[in-house]
Parts: C-alpha cells; sequence; structure tokens
C-alpha cells in the first residue's frame, strides 16, 4: 500500500481529477515550479472524450472530435511530466489543518486540494431492471462508440443526448426519447439530427418498463396512455448529470465553507459549474486556480515562494 506521508509530498498541492479543470490547473501550477499531484480513477482528458464534434475550443476552427481533441489533451499533459496516480479517491478528510486523501490504493497528505472530480450521470431508476439487460445500459457513449448496425434508444433531450444520437448514428439506428415536448440542447444539434436518416426524435414517450426480450432489450413507453414499445440493442441514458463529491467525508463538509474562504480548498470545472458546464470554462477555472495558489504561497506565514518550492 502506498503511503505518501513525508514532509516533501505534503507541500504538493493535490488536485482530484484529470479532465479539463484539472489539467489545466496542473499545467499551469507546473509552470510556476509548484509541486503537483493529479489523482485520476479512470484516464486523464475526461468527460470531453464522450463529446462528438466540439466546435467552441479556441484553435480549432474547422471543429474537432471529442477523442481527438482528448488525445492532443492527453500529449500536452504528458509532455508536462506531471505526478499522477491512477487511482479512484474514496474519501477526502480534513484533520488537525491538514487533507487526508484516501484512494483505492494508499492515502496522500496534503494543506492544499483542488477538487476538479467534474459530474456523474443521475440514474435511471433501476430497481426494476432485470441482470440480463444492465450490460446494455449505459450512461456515456464511449463505452460503445466502436458498435455498428445496433439500434441504439437514447433517453433524453438536452445536449448529451443529442450529441450522442448523431455520434453514434453514423453506424446504428438511433431513436431519441423524449418525455416531454420541450427539447433543450442547442438549435444547430437538433437540425443535425433532423438531417440524419438514422435519427428518429420521438417525443411524449415516458419510460416505463425494461425487460429482456430475444436477447435485446424490451422497453415500453407511456404515450397518450397507451403502452408503446421498443426493441433495442442497447439504450444510454442522458438524464442530467450532478456534481461528483461522493468522497467527501463530514470532516470536510462541515467546514466546507471556510476551507474554500481560507483557500484551503479549490473546487473548480463542471462540479461546480451548474448549468455552465463546458471544457473551455474548466480549463479555465483551472488556470486561474493555479495562478491564485501560486499567488498564496508567495505570501505563506512569511515563507519566501521559492523556499516553499523546494
Ligand atoms: C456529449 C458531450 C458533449 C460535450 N461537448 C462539449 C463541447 O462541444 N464543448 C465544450 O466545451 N464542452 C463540451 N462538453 C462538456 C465538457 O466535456 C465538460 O465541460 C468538461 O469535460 C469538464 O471538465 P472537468 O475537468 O470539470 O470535468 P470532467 O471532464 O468530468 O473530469 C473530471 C475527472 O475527474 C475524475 N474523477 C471523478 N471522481 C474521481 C475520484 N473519486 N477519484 C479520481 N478521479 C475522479 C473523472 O474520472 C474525470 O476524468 C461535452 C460534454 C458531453 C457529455
Amino acid at each position: 500500500m502506498e503511503n505518501i506521508s513525508n514532509p516533501n509530498n505534503q507541500k504538493s498541492i493535490i488536485i482530484i481529477g484529470g479532465g479539463p479543470a484539472g489539467i489545466a490547473c496542473a499545467i499551469q501550477l507546473k509552470r510556476y515550479d509548484i509541486p503537483v499531484l493529479l489523482i485520476e480513477k479512470s484516464e486523464i482528458g475526461g468527460l470531453l472524450f464522450n463529446a462528438n464534434f466540439v466546435e467552441n475550443y479556441l484553435g480549432f476552427p474547422d471543429g474537432i472530435s471529442g477523442e481527438d481533441i482528448v488525445r492532443r489533451i492527453q500529449v500536452h499533459y504528458n509532455k508536462n511530466e506531471i505526478e499522477t496516480r491512477f487511482v479512484n479517491v474514496v474519501s477526502l478528510e480534513y484533520i488537525e489543518n491538514k487533507f487526508i486523501i484516501r484512494t483505492t490504493k494508499g492515502k496522500y497528505y496534503s494543506e492544499i486540494v483542488v477538487i476538479a472530480s467534474g459530474t456523474k450521470p443521475k440514474l435511471f431508476d433501476n430497481k426494476k431492471i432485470p441482470d440480463a439487460i444492465i450490460e446494455k445500459l449505459f450512461y456515456e457513449v464511449k463505452h460503445i462508440s466502436n458498435v455498428q448496425n445496433k439500434t441504439i434508444g437514447i433517453i433524453g433531450a438536452g445536449d448529451a443526448a443529442f450529441d450522442y444520437a448523431i455520434n453514434l448514428s453514423k453506424n446504428n439506428k438511433m431513436i431519441i426519447f423524449n418525455k416531454n415536448k420541450t427539447i433543450k440542447c442547442l438549435p444547430l444539434l437538433f437540425r443535425r439530427s433532423q438531417n440524419s436518416k438514422n435519427i428518429t426524435y420521438l417525443e411524449d414517450r415516458k419510460l416505463i418498463r425494461l425487460s429482456e426480450s430475444e436477447k435485446r432489450i424490451r422497453a415500453n413507453f407511456i404515450f397518450f396512455n397507451k403502452d408503446e414499445n421498443y426493441l433495442l440493442d442497447y439504450i444510454i441514458f442522458a438524464i442530467g448529470r450532478e456534481p461528483e463529491l461522493d468522497f467527501l467525508n463530514s470532516s470536510v463538509i462541515d467546514c466546507y465553507d471556510e476551507l474554500l474562504k481560507n483557500k484551503k480548498l479549490f473546487v473548480i470545472g463542471d462540479v461546480k459549474n451548474g448549468i455552465t458546464r463546458q471544457a473551455s470554462i474548466a480549463a479555465g477555472d483551472g488556470v486561474k486556480t493555479a495562478m491564485i495558489i501560486n499567488d498564496l504561497l508567495g505570501e505563506k506565514d512569511g515563507i519566501p515562494h521559492e523556499e516553499y518550492r523546494k
């Protein structure tokens, strides 16, 4: 079990999450020569990997796929040789003026922690889902981005729902099921979905039951008081996301505002950005936070800036 608790490592800034927010923060800290450890449970790049086509990130006038921009971000990140652990943070505690970051493979200590853990999907109430189809249900597109000639249902009507449908419609038949009549996505995404012969958009369908049929998913919906059903190979739920903060221990929750105010704890990117969740905003948060930390360390208890960085 790895246990980094020596004084030098206590001086490292620890970043939880390797999406655009955490990466931008780590790279900027590195530019200041401030020791940083980034902890990521999956792979560097975060949620952006799921984006079909990113058209609002500066520097890509013709747009770029989520996968391609993430590959570029990974090259950029790796070039900076930032200390990284690929483990899940299970608990963040604050005890005797220090953070304890417990992971699946040991614990770390730090005086300053940056939470850049993004969001987690809101789950479909799965009490009645048969085991046989659970492995055909997803909340992100990246897990089935290579499938072909399938019929895939998307539950939701926001940007992510339409983005997933457009992405997978290159090789599959897609059906978007909206439980309301209101569409909450960018007009351009809706237009693109309408122009695809492989995408069917259905309104007023409320999902009520999932079962197995012919080794596929039988999805039952209520439509104008009638039961309607569809046979699908996979379903992607895009029914909203919420902050990924499950690892916060009560010792942090109890003094959360104070830790933020005293600049011991920073929370950046999608995890705190509500409806304004975008990669460029997350990256901006990361750079800004690193600059604030740099400023902070320069003033720390009269310790000269350069000394603290050793
Ligand atoms: C379909 C889709 C399309 C999109 N299109 C665009 C677009 O065109 N333009 C745009 O700007 N944005 C787009 N976005 C939004 C963009 O992906 C996010 O705004 C951005 O990724 C947020 O960055 P972040 O670093 O805050 O969080 P995330 O990217 O979510 O990164 C958080 C990271 O933290 C890690 N993590 C979480 N919990 C833990 C833990 N306990 N321990 C260790 N690691 C942990 C996660 O594994 C993840 O890698 C899109 C999103 C989706 C879903």
